[in-house]
């Protein structure tokens, strides 16, 4: 389905806040708290964000366990 029909008024795009491009609304996921009902980021951006948010919880929670498993360790061991 492409539907990159040009033609659109200008009311219907939206400025994304990450990386500055107006695209159409649809480009934005729905979010109700906004006047619009759209988020401030675009789709690409939010997947971004997405992602490095996800790969840096992920290397949150391997230090973190990490970091358990030595305390443990010290803790349980001859201190
Ligand atoms: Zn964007």
């Amino acid at each position: 389905m492409a539907d990159n029909t040009p033609q659109e008024g200008e009311g219907m795009r939206k400025k994304c806040n990450t990386c500055g491009r107006r695209r159409p609304l649809e480009d934005f996921p729905a979010d109700p708290r906004r006047g619009d009902g759209h988020g401030s980021y675009c789709r690409a951006c939010v997947a971004e964000r997405t992602r490095a948010w996800r790969e840096r919880s992920k290397a949150n929670r391997e230090k973190q366990r990490e970091w358990n498993r030595e305390h443990m360790r010290r803790k349980r061991g001859a201190a």
